[in-house]
């Protein structure tokens, strides 16, 4: 288990403004006093009972510290230290400062192939290092590949957010069904064993929306959309794909395939006749589509979260009207208001 610290994180750190936030707390900019370097923070509520709704269960964050622990890549994002105090865990890592790889590209006037395969050998890379360690990310999507610096020529990619991550044990089964429903496998939905494998999967999702701007198995609803990836109901429309080169479409559709086992690994993507070829390669991507994909889903985002704060204000209400019978209950739901 990682070490973690039990002195306040202001006593090391200097908190600043929010980053970004996730289900379970905020990510903040934090100044390391002793050296004046930045960092982030991302501070981790824990769950406060056993019958809470709210907050992390101490296991998940200890599982993802010392995942991350485990993975020092220069595609992964790095952890530096672990503060833990009664009521949340703060886990110091570096400071990303380029954005999303997806915001990145969107501000674009064009992009060729060739610079999205380098992007993608990146994702693979940091993707294929985490298998060589058995573990899956299980949450690969766009807001979870960022860029470590957007001015540079070439930029870097940091694959984020460990949260789902798992240390797959051999002899060990492992079923979850949680992710994002438009990235997930079929095995996922299916509560089946999961391996290494639905991350390829996820990677297939992502290079056919990286190319067209479209998703491939978006429904109307989360409903639809997770029977279509069940079906396998998905094409490459004409339309949509007539700028795409055919080595590419053959690329995702070796990720694309229902069986698990039968899905090509990080290793095998990177030897992909379209990886491998990539400065031959002249088609580009569907950058008109690919803005409108990128804007719904910021504004998707958005209203996520303002639904999740919604959420917790009626949970306060409710606990509120109920403060008699339950405080506990009370005290948790005010943890969530910053
Ligand atoms: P989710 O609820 O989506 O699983 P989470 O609580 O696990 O989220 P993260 O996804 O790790 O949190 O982070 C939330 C957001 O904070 C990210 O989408 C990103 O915008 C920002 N962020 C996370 N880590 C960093 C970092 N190291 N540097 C800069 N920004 C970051």
């Amino acid at each position: 288990m990682a070490q973690i610290k039990l002195q306040n994180v202001e006593d090391y750190y200097e908190i600043g403004e929010v980053l970004g936030s996730g289900h379970f707390g905020q990510v903040r900019v934090v100044l390391e006093r002793a050296s004046g370097v930045h960092w982030a923070g991302k501070f981790l509520k824990l769950r406060r009972s056993a019958s809470s709704r709210l907050g992390l269960e101490r296991k998940s964050v200890e599982r993802e510290v010392e995942i991350l622990q485990s993975l020092q890549h220069a595609n992964v994002m790095a952890l530096r230290d672990v503060f833990e105090s009664r009521a949340e865990v703060v886990l110091i890592v570096e400071l990303i400062g380029g954005g999303e790889l997806f915001d990145f590209i969107a501000e674009k006037e064009s992009l060729s192939e060739e610079e999205a395969i380098e992007f993608l050998k990146q994702i693979l890379k940091g993707v294929g290092f985490m298998h060589t360690k058995n573990i899956a990310h299980f949450d690969l999507k766009p807001e979870n590949i960022m860029l470590a610096d957007k001015t540079m020529p070439h930029p870097h990619i940091k694959i984020i957010d460990f949260g789902l991550a798992h240390r797959l044990k051999q002899g060990e089964e492992y079923r979850s069904l949680s992710g994002t429903p438009q990235y997930i496998a079929p095995e996922v939905i299916n509560y089946e064993p999961l391996s290494e494998a639905a991350d390829m999967w996820s990677i297939g999702v992502i290079t056919y929306i990286l190319l067209s701007g479209l998703s491939p198995f978006q429904g109307d609803n989360d409903k639809e959309t997770l029977k279509n990836i069940v079906g396998m109901i998905y094409e490459f429309e004409e339309i949509y794909f007539n700028q795409t080169s055919a080595m590419a479409k053959d690329f995702i559709e070796k990720l694309l395939v229902k069986d698990p086992i039968k899905r090509m690994t990080a290793d095998e993507c990177l030897l992909h006749p379209w990886i491998k070829a990539a400065n031959r390669s002249r088609s580009s991507i569907n950058m008109k589509r690919f803005k409108k994909f990128n804007a719904k889903r910021k504004w998707k985002m958005s209203y996520n979260m303002v639904w999740a704060c919604n959420r917790l204000f009626r949970l306060q209400l409710q606990c509120k009207s109920r403060s008699q019978e339950d405080p506990e209950l009370v005290r948790e739901s005010r943890k969530y208001w910053v």
